[in-house]
């Protein structure tokens, strides 16, 4: 199939209607929101940090707490410099923050606000202070996705604060945007081979916290600073993500912390499905020296066992998949693995590097590649996708419309899950993530031929 089937929009047409993509500060804000004492900090207006809240919220169902230096007409002219430190300062008061994470905003991009400069005129003004570690990332969202946001913020934390530390037995992570859930079976997962693992970042606790008696001004959990200063002493690092800049670049936090510390990268496609996942566990055992414990190969011989369970329900179903480029890519290696049809990936982003890596995921796995489409939003994914008649569209709540439209099972992974409870919950990692999302492609198939039927079927 051609790569170009989802049309270009022409040059009279260039808006975007209902983006495949959020704002980049958000991504920063997530990272942030993943460090003990983290307090996110949005360098611009009060509008923008209301909207982020707001989306953060309704998928997590948690507080989310973001500080903004609240710019408003007068500070558009003149810099908004002074309230960063105000700001700053109200919040180490407030707050007793761990760490605040500076993320800017479109308005202090456009202004061209100097947020190093300013931070390094407010370290030096209040140096008599005792001072969390303030960090900062430029993350104007008219150039980019909250998934750049968020790997420029990653890579941001471990720039200013890992040092070239003495070495530690703890090995890096960073998975990426990944569930709650998918942290925490992470943490399992390095545990189960004898290695802990500081994961970056990390809101399993933050984002998803118990219910508490008194409240918590900051919630507990996230990644400690102190294990992100000693990042520089890890033995390996391991990073998820087959769209992101090669690692000589040093672009990523994996790429620096190899180029500056000479830390070990194993950089990986997020562990999505048999194949990925195969690749991860292949990684844990040459970095552990042990084999894979016995609970995780019984856990992939019963994928695998449900994989010829399922073959009868899911083979040849056509799917349209959009989102993050990097858990696309691996969602759609994954559907290829079990017998459905790819017929169109789909994401906002623009990296340039999508298409290469739904192939090389693909590859073996489909006798046709797949349709792959970058920088789309649902008015095109919406025109291709009434061409391509799916069976099923795996994503995020945005494309709820289009499948009601469609009459077709929208199956809800990823980021924003606004229209169903538990989306900080959806494990999609390793072959305990590859189950259960099969079980629910399985079952959707299954709902809509019992829901079609006019018989119905009692026993299917
Ligand atoms: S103005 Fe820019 S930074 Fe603010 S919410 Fe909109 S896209 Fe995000």
């Amino acid at each position: 199939m051609s790569a170009t089937a989802v049309k270009p929009k022409t040059e009279s047409f260039v808006s975007t209607t209902n983006a495949c993509k959020l704002c980049k500060p958000l991504g920063a804000t997530l990272v942030f929101k993943g460090i003990e004492g983290g307090v996110p900090y949005l360098h611009g207006s009060q509008g923008c940090a209301t909207y982020m809240r707001r989306y953060i919220i309704s998928h997590f169902r948690e507080p989310m707490d973001i500080a903004s230096s609240s710019l408003g007409e007068k500070q558009a002219i003149y810099g908004g410099g002074p309230n960063l430190k105000k700001g700053l300062l109200t919040v180490m008061d407030k707050y007793e923050a761990g760490m605040i994470g500076v993320a800017t905003t479109c308005l202090t991009e456009t202004i061209g606000d100097d947020v190093p400069g300013i931070l390094k005129e407010f370290r030096k003004e209040f140096s008599d202070l005792d001072m969390a570690p303030v960090v900062n990332v430029a993350t104007p969202s008219f150039s980019g996705t909250h998934m750049e946001g968020f790997t420029a913020a990653v890579r941001a934390v471990v720039d200013q604060l890992a040092t070239g530390h003495a070495a530690t037995k703890a090995v890096n992570c960073f998975p990426g945007f990944v569930s709650c859930e998918d942290i925490r079976h992470l943490k399992d997962v390095f545990d189960g081979f004898g290695l802990s693992a500081t994961i970056l970042p990390d809101y399993s606790e933050t984002l998803d916290g118990p219910a508490v008696d008194e409240y918590e001004k900051i919630t507990s959990g996230g990644t400690p600073v102190a294990d992100i200063k000693a990042m520089g002493g890890a033995p390996a690092s391991f990073e998820f993500g087959a769209t992101l800049s090669d690692p000589g670049e040093a672009a990523t936090a994996g790429g620096l912390l190899q180029s500056r510390f000479g830390v070990a990268l194993h950089r990986l496609g997020l562990p999505i499905g048999l194949r990925q996942s195969d690749e991860f566990f292949k990684s844990l055992e040459a970095v552990s020296c042990m084999p894979t414990p016995r609970r995780h190969a019984l856990e992939r011989g019963r994928l695998l066992d449900a994989f010829v369970d399922g073959h009868k329900y899911v083979s040849q179903k056509r799917c349209v998949i959009y989102g993050e480029e990097d858990l696309i890519v691996g969602l759609t290696s994954f559907m290829a693995e079990i017998g459905v049809v790819p017929v169109l990936v789909a994401g906002g982003g623009k990296s340039g590097r999508l298409e290469k890596a739904v192939h090389a995921a693909c590859e073996g796995l489909v006798p046709e590649m797949p349709e792959v489409a970058d920088g789309v939003d649902f008015y095109d994914i919406a025109d291709r996708a009434r061409e391509l008649a799916p069976d099923f569209f795996l994503g995020h709540s945005k494309g709820y419309r289009l499948a009601r439209e469609l009459s077709i099972p929208l199956i809800r992974v990823g980021f924003p899950i606004h229209d169903r409870f538990g989306g900080q919950r959806v494990r999609h990692l390793c072959y305990l993530g590859a189950q259960e999302l099969l079980d629910r492609v399985v079952n959707a198939m299954i709902e809509k031929k019992q829901t079609d039927s006019d018989i119905g079927y009692g026993y299917i």
